[in-house]
Formats: structure tokens, sequence, C-alpha cells
């Protein structure tokens, strides 16, 4: 596992940002720390390691950093689900965009995959780690389960950096009614 209270350490609070009245949690401290972020990949790599994983998903963008990073030390591919507008057509007819609507605290977003991410003609069953830095609502999560989904991934667990528990905030929960997906927290 991880040195809890030090990788926490490396985890800034700012207040009033990107609103005022909240916080956020940012992980780039973690990221810039050679000790921290290897503690984290060996720590997620150690709970999907053995084989049965074929692919790693991060989302846009700071699931990105991890995902891809946990994906190698897995040795399993990587894909990433995509804020709207970022994936590039395909040859015509051979692919297309998934997309799904979520909401946010303040407004909606959309999230994106392209509908041929798994090469399922040589990984039949796509086995997906789903991986971002933080859980809140479980919104994000959700979407992206469901995204992955229609791609033809079997969804194995979300794994995220922090995961935030409040009465108001319950995304382990709703990941789980809405998605059946449980979640991993480092911290
Ligand atoms: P949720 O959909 O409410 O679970 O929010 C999680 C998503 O919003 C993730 O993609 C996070 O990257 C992003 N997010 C929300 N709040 C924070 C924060 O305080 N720090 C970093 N990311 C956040």
């Amino acid at each position: 596992g991880v040195h809890e209270a030090y990788v926490r350490s490396l985890v800034r609070r700012a207040p009033d940002w990107p609103k005022k009245g909240t916080a956020f949690l940012d992980m780039n401290p973690l990221l810039a720390d050679a000790r921290a972020l290897k503690q984290c990949i060996d720590s997620l790599a150690e709970r999907y390691g053995g084989g049965f994983i074929t692919h790693v998903a991060g989302i846009d963008a700071r699931g990105f950093t991890v995902g891809c990073a946990l994906a190698y030390a897995l040795n399993c591919g990587f894909i990433m689900v995509r804020k709207k507008g970022k994936i590039p057509p395909g040859p015509e007819g051979s692919s297309s965009i998934l997309s799904e609507d979520y909401e946010l605290e303040y407004g909606k977003d959309t999230l994106e995959v392209a509908s041929d991410s798994f090469d399922t003609a040589r990984v039949t069953s796509p086995r997906v780690v789903l991986v971002d830095d933080l859980l809140a609502t479980g919104g994000t999560a959700t979407a992206a389960c469901n995204l992955l989904r229609l791609a033809g991934a079997t969804i194995v667990e979300v794994a995220v950096v922090m995961e935030i528990m409040s009465e108001s905030l319950q995304g382990r929960r709703r990941l789980k009614e809405e998605a059946y997906i449980d979640a991993h927290a480092l911290l």
C-alpha cells in the first residue's frame, strides 16, 4: 500500500477554486514527487496485477496520468475517456463516437469514447479498470462506465487516488447503485 500520511501531505487544497465556497483537491504535488507517484502506481499494480485486467481506462485529463502509468505497470493497453470534441473521426464507416451527458455540481458535461476503442478481434472480452484522480458525486465515473460498456468492455473496478466522503457526496454508493461497480480509493 501507500504511506498514507506521506502521500496525503502531497495533496494541496485550493480554497474557493474553481468557485467561491468550494475547495479543489489538487494532486499535482503528488504527481511531481517520485516516491509518492511510485507508491500510488505500485499499490494499484499490486491490486490489479495477475493478468486478469486487459486494459486500463483513464478519464480526461487527470485520470490519464495515473491511468497510463498503471497500464504500463500491468502490461495492459490504455484507453482515453475524453471530454467532448477531442476524438478524431475514424476511417469512413469504421468507427463512431459514443457520448454520454452527465451532471456536474454546476451544470452538465459530456464524455466520449470511440466505439472501436477495444480491438475485440484480438481481445474478445476486454476487462477494464477505470482510473480517475478523484471521486466526488460519482457522476463522471458512472458515465464513463456506461460508455466503456457500450464499447464492449467489462468494468472490473473504479480506482481513484482520492475519494471524498460526505453527506452530500456519495460517489461510491451512486457508482454501486447506477453502474453496479465498486470503487477503490488510495486516500
Ligand atoms: P464527480 O463526477 O462528482 O464524482 O466528480 C469527479 C470528477 O470531477 C473527476 O473527473 C475529477 O477529476 C473532477 N473533480 C471534482 N472535484 C475535484 C477536486 O476537488 N479535485 C480534483 N478533481 C475534481
